[in-house]
């Protein structure tokens, strides 16, 4: 009994190493980063996380926003989308979280589509606050000036960017750019985004701010309530995973192929998201990770290996930066053993 298990376990692998390589054309899997980034060690790579992380009890949902203290924080989904469009999943990947901070990437992304890089930068700047991510004093720093666009001010500011000439048609925009990224129609969670306008005052007076500092152009609380609603995209860690996939593979959706955000702009998104895509702790995520990275309080997190692959966690429960424990822990596990890290190189040569 014990050998024939012991047997058709090993025949099993046998099996999955053949279809794998099968299922992946050998020059896809070299640009790809060689064997690292073959099926089975994709696979192993989630599987180990979620075990490792899966019982951690640590940090909190955001109760800040009243309807984000009900979710499950017991959610905990990885997904991870390579850029020759394989999809590997473990966990929880079916349940929906509210995109939070996580949009800014993606407003951003449509304003230097419509506008170019330069407009970003001038408008709210490209430096790290080092502050928390709503903080009002970041704004008086400079007045309103060398921040960026993931953090709220910048944000806020980025969203007030988005040309149209109705809220609908901007609000439309923008949620048709989020689901090009996602591939997928995505939709508003109306709890979330009802329970976060009766809750966005701090927001509105980071808005008022911005517009008393000549950043924000429109009609300062029509765009913090487009925020707000961009907020409240509903999302999926398959969804929220091929959005990162998206950035990954250069700004074409890796499985539809559609060409979402033109290339040579990706590297602007992505210098942002790597200087303050985690807030006041990037610095600690960029030097454990590598990865360009974003988090919103709804407890998803995506990050990006360029040329490689994009990867995404949802797991509710905070630290007090507002990152999710679990989805920072599970990124770092699954993309070190991949070698998704830009930085770390193998020497090739040893000189002459
Ligand atoms: N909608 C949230 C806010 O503005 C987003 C914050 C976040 O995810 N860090 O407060």
């Amino acid at each position: 009994m014990m050998s024939r298990n012991y047997f058709s376990a090993f025949a099993a692998v046998l099996v999955a190493i053949a279809m794998a390589a099968m299922s992946t054309p050998a020059p896809a899997r070299e640009a790809a980063g060689a064997d690292l980034l073959s099926p089975v060690s994709v696979q192993a790579a989630l599987d180990s996380a979620y075990v490792q992380f899966k019982d951690l009890k640590e940090g909190a949902n955001a109760d800040y926003i009243p309807a984000l203290a009900k979710v499950d924080s017991n959610i905990f989904g990885i997904v991870l989308v390579t850029t020759d469009g394989r999809v590997y999943t473990k966990g929880d990947v079916t349940s929906e979280v509210s995109i939070q901070s996580i949009s800014k990437v993606f407003t951003m992304a449509k304003v230097i589509e419509e506008q170019g890089p330069a407009a970003i930068e001038s408008n709210m700047g490209v430096d790290a606050t080092g502050q928390v991510f709503n903080s009002i004093n970041a704004v008086e720093q400079y007045k309103g000036a060398e921040m960026n666009a993931m953090v709220n001010p910048g944000a806020i500011t980025a969203t007030s960017m988005v040309s149209g000439s109705s809220r609908e048609e901007i609000w439309n925009k923008i949620l048709d750019y989020y689901s090009d990224f996602a591939g997928r129609k995505l939709s508003v969670n109306q709890e979330v985004f009802k329970s976060e306008s009766e809750t966005n005052q701090r927001n509105q007076a980071i808005a008022m701010l911005m517009y008393a500092y000549g950043h924000i152009k429109a009609d300062p609380l029509r765009a913090t309530d487009i925020y707000t609603e961009q907020c409240s995209v509903n999302v999926n860690a398959k969804d929220l995973a091929t959005m990162a996939g998206t950035l990954a593979n250069g700004g074409t959706n890796p499985l539809t192929g559609k060409v979402v955000l033109q290339s040579s702009y990706v590297p602007n998104v992505l210098a942002v998201m790597a200087t303050a895509g985690l807030y006041d702790d990037s610095g600690k995520w960029l030097y454990t990770t590598g990865l360009p990275g974003k988090s919103g309080v709804g407890g998803g997190i995506i990050a990006v290996s360029p040329g490689k692959f994009g990867i995404a966690v949802i797991s509710p429960p905070l630290d007090a930066a507002g990152n999710s424990v679990k989805a920072q822990k599970a990124i770092a596990a699954v993309s070190n053993a991949l070698g998704g890290n830009p930085y770390a190189v193998t020497p090739t040569s040893r000189g002459k």
